[in-house]
């Protein structure tokens, strides 16, 4: 939250009183989303951001055109970020790096790593996708919908087959085709946990555990993540954002409490118009919460 309201400029007096001005989670065409990242910024000024986080999947190249833009706003506050894609127990787990050295040659070397093993992934999913539908061409069609090459993933793949017909909307196609179990959905091995989360920590920031009600992982299998995020060094979770509702939100902000972690607020925004929270639009955390990011706010 805010911790003082008349920080906020007249400008921004549009704002919602409940939103909280911080937004350390989303996403431009340098990976899925649809905005360039000028525009993300842009965007986030005008929803009345003061601090904001470019982190992007498994990429830094939005950065330099994002921290161009931030420059021309003031009032907000630009954190290098990104959100790496690891496994875990045969499941995805994201985990949200902030304020890191995006010059840091471990992490570049290592998101290089992960880009590598997504584009063979693609290759893969392409098979499975053109065996599903009966079609061909599914890799150059997803490519269309991938403002850069070096990261594409299921969501263009899904724009694609929106495109084709193939569902009514994104959500559509993914629980139809691209959801694990699913025909279009290819099992891939990312990297560990704990290398994405030294390679954040090398780069000299903070790494988040990203929207933990996605896991598909068991309670069992879920603690044995959580102590492994935390082995690791990591001690921070989102605890609002787009992909809970109210009940998930208590859920993880007493798991932070108990674990004494911090908590982290982000939309995960995408594309206007698609998901829970737009950009900046996140509610405060829940009382009691320690926020992530006190530390870039007190500078
Ligand atoms: P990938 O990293 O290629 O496995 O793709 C994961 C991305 O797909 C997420 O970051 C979202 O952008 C998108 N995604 C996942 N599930 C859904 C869904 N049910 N509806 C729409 N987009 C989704
Ligand atoms: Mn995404
Ligand atoms: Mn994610
Ligand atoms: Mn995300």
């Amino acid at each position: 939250m805010l911790r003082d309201q008349t920080l906020l400029e007249p400008a921004l007096a549009h704002v919602h009183p409940f939103t909280c001005g911080v937004d350390l989670h989303c996403h431009s065409n340098a990976s899925d989303g649809v905005l360039a990242p000028a525009q993300v910024v842009m965007r986030a000024a005008n929803n009345g951001v003061r601090l904001l986080a470019l982190t992007d999947h498994d990429t830094l190249d939005g950065l330099d055109e994002a921290l161009a833009c931030a420059r021309q706003h003031r009032g907000l506050r630009l954190l290098a970020g990104v959100e790496i894609s690891a496994s875990f127990c045969d499941a995805s787990v994201h985990i949200v790096g902030l304020d890191v050295d995006a010059d840091n040659a471990a992490l570049r070397a290592g998101l290089q790593r992960v880009r590598d093993g997504r584009a063979k992934r693609a290759e893969r999913m392409a098979a499975a996708i053109e065996a599903a539908l009966g079609v061909r061409g599914a890799l150059a069609g997803a490519m269309r919908f991938a403002q850069n090459p070096a990261v594409v993933g299921r969501a263009h793949f899904a724009r694609w087959m929106v495109e084709q017909g193939f569902g009514q909307d994104e959500a559509a196609v993914f629980q139809h085709y691209l959801n694990p179990g699913k025909p279009g959905y290819v099992a891939h091995d990312w990297v560990s946990v704990p290398e994405a989360v030294a390679w954040i920590q090398g780069a000299g920031g903070v790494a988040v555990l990203a929207h933990p009600a996605r896991l598909r992982l068991s309670l069992k299998a879920r603690s044995a993540l959580i102590r492994a995020f935390a082995g690791a060094g990591g001690a921070a979770v989102e605890v609002v954002c787009s992909a809970h509702d109210d009940k998930a939100v208590r859920r993880f902000a007493r798991l932070a409490q108990g674990l004494r972690w911090q908590a982290s607020v982000g939309s995960d925004f995408h594309a206007p118009g698609k998901a829970r929270f737009d950009l900046g639009g996140c509610p405060p955390l829940p009382p009691g919460q320690r926020p992530v990011w006190t530390r870039w706010l007190e500078d």
